[in-house]
């Protein structure tokens, strides 16, 4: 019912003090090596909600794309779309300075996953044409997103993350976009993010984004800025953030997940809020993705 489209990464996580300076060297005081990437990030959050998921995406010959792939079968994942490819696995170091990260990405496999991938290969065409919703990111080529919005039939959902200016006869074929404040001031050309609802929503409008933009706004929750019709802030969920990797991941998973609960966009984001508050409560990536009996009760109000 949700096909991922999307980067599969090994993580490797040095937490830190501080960020070094350029030209120097520091100690870290931490090490985790584990499967990432937003793609997969995303996939295992729909699937840990009760969806059935199936990843498109590439990895290397090498243990580590083993280890990746493992991981997302023991998640239930369909990989049947994931290549094993020339080029190594993808790696994200990622600098940990608590609960923020600074992260290098190598793309590696994930660089061949674009629109003759998916074209050529009928696993993941079936997957994109027959998926209820497909989610899509930006660690992989554009044109793997050209590919998805051509043969999808379902809902599309594109996170412009990280942030990469996508041309808008690719973006807006898309029915529903997800960026964070920065992904939208990239998507706008602006030079800086916006920081007011009244300057987001404006610069929202300014896309003139045919779809639904949901614009997520870290531990200031969301808007749901609708193709037609007023703009709906959605609170996030008080909780102590120790570490917000993957919260947008688990945020757009969870988004998908409403929509097919049969949620309208505001209560798919409420709920989204909810599961995204879980993630960031936990450490690291997917392991702080949650089932979906884990995520608290909405607060009667
Ligand atoms: P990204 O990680 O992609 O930049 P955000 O930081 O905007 O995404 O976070 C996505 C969503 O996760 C937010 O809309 C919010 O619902 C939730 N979230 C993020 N940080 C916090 C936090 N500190 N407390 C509660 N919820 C949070």
């Amino acid at each position: 019912e949700v096909t991922v489209v999307g980067s599969l990464n090994m993580d490797i996580r040095l937490t830190v003090d501080r960020i070094p300076r350029s030209g120097e060297t520091i100690s870290a005081t931490g090490l985790k090596r584990s499967p990432g990437g937003k793609g997969a990030n995303q996939a295992v959050a729909a699937a840990r909600l009760g969806r059935r998921v199936a990843m498109v995406g590439a990895v290397g010959d090498d243990d580590a794309g083993r280890a990746i792939t493992a991981r997302l079968v023991a998640e239930g994942l369909d990989v049947a779309s994931v290549a094993v490819s020339e080029q190594p696995t993808g790696t994200a170091v990622i600098l940990w300075e608590q609960p923020e990260s600074t992260i290098v990405i190598e793309a590696g496999a994930n660089a061949d996953v674009d629109e003759q991938f998916v074209d050529s290969r009928d696993a993941a065409v079936r997957a994109v044409a027959d998926a209820q919703v497909v989610l899509c990111q930006c660690e992989t080529p554009l044109g793997a997103l050209a590919a998805v919005t051509r043969l999808a039939t379902g809902t599309t959902i594109l996170n412009p993350a990280p942030a990469v200016p996508v041309p808008a006869e690719i973006r807006d074929r898309f029915d529903v976009l997800v960026p964070n404040r920065f992904e939208l001031a990239t998507l706008a050309g602006a030079p800086e993010a916006p920081e007011a609802l009244a300057d987001v929503v404006a610069m929202v409008r300014g896309l003139a984004f045919p779809g639904d933009v949901v614009v997520t706004l870290g531990a200031d929750g969301s808007v749901v800025v609708p193709r037609d019709g007023l703009p709906t802030p959605v609170p996030a969920v008080r909780v102590d953030a120790i570490d917000t990797t993957a919260a947008g991941d688990s945020f757009c998973a969870a988004l998908a997940d409403g929509l097919l609960r049969g949620e309208d966009l505001v209560g798919a984001a409420r709920w989204a809020a909810r599961v995204a508050a879980v993630t960031t409560t936990r450490d690291g990536a997917i392991e702080s993705l949650p089932l979906a009996d884990e995520v608290p009760a909405a607060p009667q109000d």
